[in-house]
């Protein structure tokens, strides 16, 4: 049995991997996919003491860096269930069962697509998902951002102040962010908001150059010419294959204390997949650091 096990190989798992096996336990990691979200990012420029590094560069020195270590790397699992027993156990979609003391979650997260023609064609080619991480690349161009939530206009809010105009798309008649971020958007210039629209194409040669999208009431089509395009329709955690016992919030986030601990006593959790407010690879490893040291903390006590 391990004293930590790892679920999730993206920055949080490796850096809770290595944090736990600093310790000299018998440390374990299971990943579907080494890297993590980190593999389908192209530049990064906030990772802090490197300027600009590339995602695929950034996931092989995490795997690099967690094979410094005695751990076990168990790459291409799928964990399907977990279950606490005298031992916590984890098990694979494979059939097998790993056990442990404690069991650090870091599956991540993933950004819900919006499913229309032109959004896979152009990922990283003017459709982006994150604004902290994207955003600059855009500075003085026109981006559109589609979802008129909460994250879609706190999006809209922070891209207005780096773009030269931000065209908002929601698809309901009403925007359903709260009162206080619609009268700081439509205090904005360069801001324009349709509602009740469809987003029906995002459209481009080598890269984006426009949107189309369908007025819901008069069926009319509609064409904005743009360069970035940013989808704010929810990130969802890959939390759907746990048990009640562990506490998640609506959105499915895993509810962390700040020692990292879950609600089911020995099980951890970090990352993208937890309800820390910002995701960032920055801020999943210092979680995976964290829940690595809490496992260690309880292990100690237990
Ligand atoms: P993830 O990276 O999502 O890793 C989850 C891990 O869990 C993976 O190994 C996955 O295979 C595994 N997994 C999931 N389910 C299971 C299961 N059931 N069993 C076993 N393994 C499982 N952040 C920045 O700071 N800067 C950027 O420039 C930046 N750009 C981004 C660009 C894109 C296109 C995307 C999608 C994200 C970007 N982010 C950026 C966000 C950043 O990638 C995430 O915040 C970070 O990767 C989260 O790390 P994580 O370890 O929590 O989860």
């Amino acid at each position: 049995a391990y004293d930590v096990l790892v679920v999730g190989g993206g920055p949080a798992g490796a850096s809770a991997a290595i944090y736990a096996a600093r310790k000299g336990i018998r440390t374990g990691i299971v990943a579907e996919r080494f890297g993590g979200q980190v593999m389908d990012t192209v530049g990064i420029e906030n990772f802090i003491s490197m300027k600009y590094t590339e995602g695929p560069k950034l996931a092989a020195s995490l795997e690099e860096h967690v094979k410094e270590y005695n751990v076990d790397v168990m790459k291409l699992q799928r964990a399907k269930s977990i279950e606490k027993k005298d031992l916590i156990e984890v098990e694979l979609e494979n059939g097998a069962v790993l056990k442990s003391k404690t069991v650090i979650l870091s599956t991540g997260a993933r950004w819900r697509n919006i499913g229309v023609p032109g959004e896979a064609e152009f990922k990283n080619k003017g459709v982006a998902y994150c604004p902290h991480c994207d955003g600059p690349l855009f500075a003085g161009k026109r981006v559109a951002v589609i979802g008129g939530g909460n994250s879609g206009i706190e999006a809209a809010i922070d891209l207005a102040g780096i773009t030269s105009h931000v065209t908002v798309l929601e698809f309901l008649p009403e925007l359903k962010a709260d009162s206080v971020l619609q009268d700081r958007l439509f205090s904005l210039p360069n801001v324009t908001v349709y509602k009740n629209v469809q987003t029906k194409e995002i459209t481009g040669t080598d890269k984006v150059n426009g949107i189309t999208y369908i007025e819901r009431d008069t069926g009319a089509e509609k064409h904005v010419e743009l360069e970035g395009v940013f989808v704010q329709i929810g990130l969802v955690p890959n939390t759907d294959w746990l048990v009640d016992g562990i506490e998640r919030t609506r959105f499915g986030e895993i509810v962390v204390n700040s020692h990292g601990a879950t609600s089911l006593p020995g099980v951890f959790a970090a990352g993208d997949c937890t309800n820390s407010p910002y995701k960032q690879i920055i801020i999943s490893m210092g979680s995976g650091a964290t829940a690595a040291l809490g496992a260690f903390d309880y292990l100690i006590r237990h």
